[in-house]
């Protein structure tokens, strides 16, 4: 059996747990990487958001190889949801995306219409409480749940128009700008946003 490789770590820069998981299509020093790639990385996902313990993640891995179709469908139906929630991060407010938000509408509903299973709140360590999702039947079922219903959240406040994509174009992350002034540019500081600093400071230093 091929060694695992590790998948790049996650980040979650967004502000919504949705975005994180449209932004695990991700680029790192200028080469895109997936971090749904495997079934195992798409649990390690899932678990350092919280979505599910850690116990749930081991049931899920022993599954996993029980089961390997299962897992894999389970896969291909994430990274189908991601693309759905892509376009709904990329064309969510202009009048234009109308059409393609009444389509990612009507997927999201199949999804939630699918899920069959108990909603719940947990107390955390840190003292925050966080939603989970247990499903009734499928092992496999239900997982991108918490996500889909992030998006819902942010349908229903109407705050579409809050998400930009990085102001790096060879980044393609996607956030929530939750700053008052409503010029939050940069996926996070430490990269892109400092990138872009580095640059200006380099440019000004040019006699
Ligand atoms: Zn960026």
């Amino acid at each position: 059996m091929p060694a695992r490789t590790p998948a790049p770590a996650p980040v979650f820069i967004a502000g919504r747990l949705w975005l994180d998981f449209v932004n695990t299509a991700d680029a790192r020093l200028g080469q895109r990487v997936d971090l749904l790639a495997t079934f195992s990385a798409f649990v390690d996902w899932l678990a350092a958001a919280q979505v599910i313990d850690a116990e749930r993640a081991a049931t899920l891995r022993r599954r996993a190889v029980e089961q390997p179709s299962g897992a894999a469908a389970a896969l291909v139906e994430a990274q189908r949801i991601r693309t759905l929630l892509r376009q709904l991060a990329e064309q969510g407010r202009d009048a234009r995306g109308a059409v393609q938000r009444a389509h990612v509408v009507e997927e999201i509903n199949r999804v939630l219409g699918r899920s069959v299973g108990t909603r719940r709140v947990d107390a955390m360590p840190d003292g925050g409480y966080v939603r989970s999702f247990v499903p009734v039947g499928d092992a496999f079922g239900g997982l991108v749940i918490p996500v889909v219903e992030s998006a819902v959240d942010s349908l229903v406040r109407g705050e579409l128009g809050k998400i930009r994509g990085c102001a790096d174009r060879r980044c393609p992350r996607h956030f929530a700008d939750d700053t008052k002034s409503g010029t939050r540019r940069w996926c996070d500081m430490k990269t892109c946003g400092n990138r872009a600093k580095a640059k200006r400071h380099r440019q000004k230093a040019v006699p």
